[in-house]
């Protein structure tokens, strides 16, 4: 068993956090002149409540986890960023982080001046725990792996994983953005019995909810409390919680828009492979499709002057010729369709 305290920074495991007026009063009914702020412009006047309380209870219940395993940030980003300044030393630890996979891993590890070592996903794809616990090494401190991964779509072997939670001492953060479309049930389970797991979570794909900005960080109640300790004290704000609780209260509304995105997906897949410069469509567990065709960079411009976006990634590690499409609406999956079929 990891002991987490022997990875973490020395000057985080010391730190005293800043104590905000609301951390120090955190009851309700009181006329309150302690933090500076404008008695004016109810409700936005007051500070957000920097432990999110409320929503911290109905995310956690829903995940079926303690308060103290979750941690709630600006986006997902945060938390990554977040983690690198808990257990990375600049300019002296190093991360391992699969590839390919999503690209904020990379940018993080280096504003924060830490190497990176990539191990490489098999070519269709899969994930090869020797690989990634041959690139560990005494300074490496944690790992990144993505599943479903972005770009490449599809869930990674849990047992893969188990094998690196196992045999690497550091952090393994599972980033599962993509885990309602189709994913199982993911890694939760596992928090009890490995201390170096962290899941991320967040509400900008299924839930509908990027413009927002609200990711979560699952894992360890020691590991979590240090996060809460050098965050932003009111990194969540007021309107991104309550628009948080709105969301997550009507998960038939959730259900119903994932499952007519899995069924456009489908729908997607089937009439790409049947259109001629649609070499492979990569099989998906998320809401996205990796498509391979014969001249992507001339695709990509075509479709964008057609007026619609995709993401070229013919440049990633074993995505020669790879666009990257998400679904979208029916009628938005049709004109993608038609655009392709008079290309
Ligand atoms: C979209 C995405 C996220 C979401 O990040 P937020 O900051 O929560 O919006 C996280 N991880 C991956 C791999 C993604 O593709």
């Amino acid at each position: 068993m990891t002991d987490l305290k022997l990875l973490v920074r020395n000057n985080i495991l010391e730190l005293i956090p800043y104590s905000s007026a609301r951390d120090e009063y955190t009851g309700k009914d009181a006329i309150f002149m302690d933090a500076n702020e404008s008695p004016f412009n109810g409700p936005y006047n007051r500070y957000p409540d920097p432990g999110q309380k409320i929503l911290k209870e109905k995310l956690s219940s829903m995940l079926g986890l303690l308060t103290e395993q979750l941690f709630i940030g600006n986006g997902s980003d945060e938390a990554i960023d977040l983690l690198f300044r808990v257990f990375c030393t600049p300019g002296t630890d190093r991360v391992v982080i699969m590839d390919p996979s999503y690209g904020m891993y990379r940018v993080c590890a280096d504003i924060n001046d830490v190497a990176v070592d990539f191990a490489e996903l098999d070519p269709d794809f899969s994930l090869n725990a020797g690989r990634i616990l041959d690139k560990a090494g005494p300074a490496t401190k944690m790992v990144f792996l993505c599943s479903p991964n972005n770009p490449t779509s599809n869930l990674l072997d849990q047992s893969e994983i188990i094998k690196i939670l196992e045999g690497f001492e550091g952090i393994v953060v599972v980033d599962e953005a993509y885990i309602d479309f189709e994913g199982g049930v993911g890694l939760i389970s596992l928090l009890g019995k490995f201390a170096n797991l962290v899941i991320l979570r967040t509400l900008s794909k299924a839930w509908a909810g990027a413009g927002i900005r609200l990711g979560m960080a699952l894992g360890d109640p020691f590991l979590i409390s240090l996060m809460g300790r050098v965050k932003y004290p009111y990194n969540v704000n007021m309107l991104t919680q309550d628009k948080a609780l709105e969301l997550i209260g009507n998960e038939t509304q959730k259900q119903e828009w994932v499952e007519l995105l899995l069924s456009e997906r489908q729908r997607l897949e089937k009439e790409l492979k049947a259109i001629r410069i649609v070499l492979k469509v990569h099989p998906s567990n998320a809401n996205f499709l990796l498509v391979e065709v014969e001249d992507p960079d001339t695709l990509y411009d075509s479709l964008a002057g057609g007026g619609i976006i995709v993401r070229n990634r013919s440049r990633e590690t074993h995505c020669n010729g790879c666009l990257r499409i998400t679904v979208g609406t029916r009628d938005e999956n049709n004109r993608l369709i038609e655009l392709l079929k008079s290309y």
